[in-house]
């Protein structure tokens, strides 16, 4: 099925609901690195912005500038820190692909029954009532605190005893700002083996201490139990090398008149590089369904890409379009306008990512290029995530001049 239209309809206004969001979160922002362990009723001590920040809806620049802006960078340090953890976990991706396409064909291999071991946790009926909670907060909203996040994570792991993989791929259908990089390698650092032997096992007086009393006191029962985790590290084969990712970047080679832009959930901002006669925002239904995603996600990236769209009127002539075979869609809107080249931004390790050999070698046969391009900021991250966080941010301060005066 491919539909195609000039949005006109009523749908929210993403990145407008975003800057608000920034705006309310604004007087909250130095407060941050002391307040941002705890998880409050509204969650209003973090920002909720990264379903916004994952389609780039609002870039991690922006989000950083706002803050910086406001307070000065002192006052901000650690919130601007968060922000870049989300790019080190992007670029130590980048880097080693193979995790995640290790994890997907992991994924994959689980038997009905071995889900069926999952199911009662993923449906909140764990018995342990503060897990279950949580299970119900992110199927019905889509969001759950980072701490929430650990605490899930590590009592999936190291008191259920149940596969990391399975876990990841619950919070990946589920979150709204469900991500390759944060996700994978976050279940991966609880689990422990992203720094080899530190696990991450969630301790009931940590619980008692982070959680407000409000959310605590009516989900207690079972979360003594939790008291006999001890860690279970999976075993897993070695980490592959790093290699530097593959960076195309280049000149289409056409006039402007035969250039199309393709934008993705990956990135629904239109930078200044831009150049085309037109352009479509698509909801890839087919890549959607491949990646399992829950209902409140897809209907998020959908009203992301409508939005983009919308903000785009004024620059192009661009329509958002939603389809079930992205790569046949491509070819035929590319040969209705004449086009010769679809540009892209370079999508992430992740679903959209994979689609791309099928994707290419179809609009090949048609006789059209398919052009993935980075921004500027991107280009630099990627290719920097090669030790640790704190190395990382280190090479952020200096070439963002980042400096605490
Ligand atoms: C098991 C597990 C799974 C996770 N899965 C995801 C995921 O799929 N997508 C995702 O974006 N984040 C993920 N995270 C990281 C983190 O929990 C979320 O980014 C954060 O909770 C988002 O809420 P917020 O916007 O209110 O964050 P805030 O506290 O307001 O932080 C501001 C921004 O900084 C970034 N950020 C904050 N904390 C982290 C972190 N620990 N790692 C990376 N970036 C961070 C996010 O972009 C966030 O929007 C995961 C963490 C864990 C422990």
């Amino acid at each position: 099925m491919n539909r195609s239209d000039k949005s006109g309809s009523d749908f929210p206004a993403v990145r407008a609901d975003a800057w608000r969001r920034l705006e309310v979160f604004a007087d909250q922002m130095p407060k941050y690195a002391a307040e941002r362990n705890r998880v409050v009723p509204g969650h209003t001590n973090v920002s909720q912005l990264s379903p916004a920040i994952r389609h780039r809806v609002l870039s991690e620049q922006e989000f950083a500038a706002f803050a910086i802006e406001r307070h000065g960078f002192r006052e901000v340090e650690k919130l601007v820190q968060e922000i870049y953890w989300r790019l080190y976990w992007k670029s130590w991706l980048e880097m080693r692909p193979d995790i995640w396409t290790r994890y997907c064909s992991d994924r994959d291999q689980f038997s009905s029954g071995a889900w069926r071991a999952g199911e009662k946790v993923m449906n909140g009926q764990s018995g342990i009532d503060i897990i279950d909670y949580f299970a119900r907060e992110l199927t019905t909203t889509g969001y759950l605190h980072n701490h929430a996040r650990m605490w899930f994570a590590g009592a999936w792991i190291h008191h259920f005893g149940l596969p990391w993989e399975m876990g990841a791929d619950f919070f990946h259908q589920h979150l709204l700002d469900g991500d390759p990089a944060s996700n994978t390698l976050s279940w991966r650092w609880v689990a422990g083996l992203h720094t080899q032997g530190k696990s991450y096992l969630a301790r009931p007086a940590n619980i008692e201490k982070y959680v407000d009393l409000e959310i605590l006191d009516a989900n207690r029962a079972g979360l003594e139990r939790l008291d006999g985790s001890i860690a279970n590290i999976p075993s897993e084969d070695p980490i592959p090398e790093r290699s530097l990712p593959k960076i195309e970047d280049g000149e289409a080679g056409h006039d402007c008149e035969q250039i199309g832009w393709w934008l993705h959930d990956d990135d629904l901002q239109l930078g200044e590089d831009w150049k085309g006669a037109r352009a479509v925002a698509l909801l890839s239904r087919d890549i959607h369904v491949q990646a399992r995603y829950g209902e409140n996600r897809k209907m998020f990236i959908q009203q992301g890409l409508r939005d983009a769209a919308k903000q785009m009127e004024s620059r192009a002539a661009v329509e958002f379009a939603e389809t079930s075979a992205t790569a046949t869609f491509l070819g035929d809107w590319a040969d209705d306008h004449g086009l010769k080249t679809i540009v892209a931004y370079q999508p992430w390790v992740g679903p959209i990512r994979d689609a791309l050999p099928e994707i290419e070698s179809q609009l090949c046969r048609r006789g059209i290029a398919l052009q993935l391009h980075r921004k500027p900021s991107d280009h630099w991250w990627v290719g920097e995530a090669t030790a640790g966080f704190f190395g990382f941010w280190k090479k952020v301060c200096r070439n963002q001049a980042f400096v605490s005066e």
